[in-house]
C-alpha cells in the first residue's frame, strides 16, 4: 500500500504519520525530515535546501524529486510506503504518477487560523520527530515516546509560518483537485485530538486492506 499524506502545515501531517506508520509497518518518508537530516550534517542538498526552507519556500521540484525516488526505490519500501510533505506541487505529483502507483491519498483539513499557533507552540523530537505544543507539555524538555531532546524547528515562527501558508495554497492546493479527479483522495478533518483523527484514517486504511 503506498500513501502520500497531504495538507497544509500545521495539520498533523507528520503525528498521523508517526502513528499509521507503526500502525501498518509503512516507512514512513518525510522530505522535510529528509532535508533537515541533509541540513545537520551540512551535505551539499542540504546547503541549497536550507536557503528555501529558511524562507518558507519549496525547494526545487527537480531536487526534491530525485531525493523521493532514490528513497522509495530502496529495499524496505518493496511492501509499501507513506509519502509526508511530498508532492506539494503538480509537476512533483505527475514526476511521482511516472514511478509510483499511489493508492490512496490522505487529505488532512486544518483550520486556518490554528495553524499559526500550533506551529509557533509546536516542539519536535531531533531524535523520532514526534511532534508536542508547548501548552500540553508542562515543561517537560524531552521526548515521552523516545527521551530524545525537544526543539523548536527554525521555520517554525510567524513570518515563515504565513510563507508557508502562502506557498501551500498557491503550490500544493492544487493537488487536492489533481487526486480528486484520479479517485484517490481521503478527507479527514483535523478538528480534535490526534487520535480521534487517526480513528477516522485507520478505520479507511483497514477498510482498503480488506
Ligand atoms: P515539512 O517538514 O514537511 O514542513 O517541510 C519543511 C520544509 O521543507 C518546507 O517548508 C519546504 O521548504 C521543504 N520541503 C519539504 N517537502 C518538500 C517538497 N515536497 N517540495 C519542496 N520543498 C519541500
Amino acid at each position: 500500500m503506498n500513501i502520500i499524506l497531504l495538507g497544509a502545515p500545521g495539520a498533523g501531517k507528520g503525528t498521523q504519520a508517526t502513528k499509521i506508520s507503526d500502525g501498518y509497518g509503512l516507512p514512513h518518508i518525510s522530505t522535510g525530515d529528509i532535508f533537515r537530516e541533509n541540513i545537520k550534517n551540512q551535505t551539499p542538498i542540504g546547503v541549497l535546501a536550507k536557503s528555501f526552507i529558511d524562507k518558507g519556500q519549496l525547494v526545487p521540484d527537480e531536487v526534491t524529486c530525485k531525493i523521493v525516488e532514490e528513497r522509495i526505490a530502496r529495499e524496505d519500501c518493496k511492501n509499501g510506503y507513506m509519502l509526508d510533505g511530498f508532492p506539494r506541487t503538480i509537476a512533483q505529483a505527475e514526476a511521482l504518477d511516472k514511478i509510483a502507483n499511489i493508492d490512496l491519498v490522505i487529505n488532512i483539513q486544518v483550520d486556518f487560523g490554528d495553524v499559526m499557533e500550533r506551529l509557533c507552540g509546536r516542539r519536535v523530537c531531533k531524535d523520532c520527530g514526534e511532534s508536542y505544543h508547548v501548552s500540553r507539555l508542562n515543561g517537560a524538555t524531552t521526548c515521552s515516546r523516545c527521551g530524545g531532546e525537544l526543539y523548536q524547528r527554525k521555520d517554525d515562527n510567524p513570518e515563515t509560518v504565513q510563507s508557508r501558508l502562502e506557498v501551500y495554497s498557491a503550490q500544493t492546493e492544487p493537488l487536492i483537485a489533481y487526486y480528486t479527479k484520479k479517485g484517490l483522495l481521503f478527507n479527514v478533518v483535523s478538528d480534535s485530538t490526534p487520535e480521534a483523527t487517526y480513528e477516522k484514517v485507520s478505520a479507511k486504511l483497514d477498510a482498503l486492506l480488506k
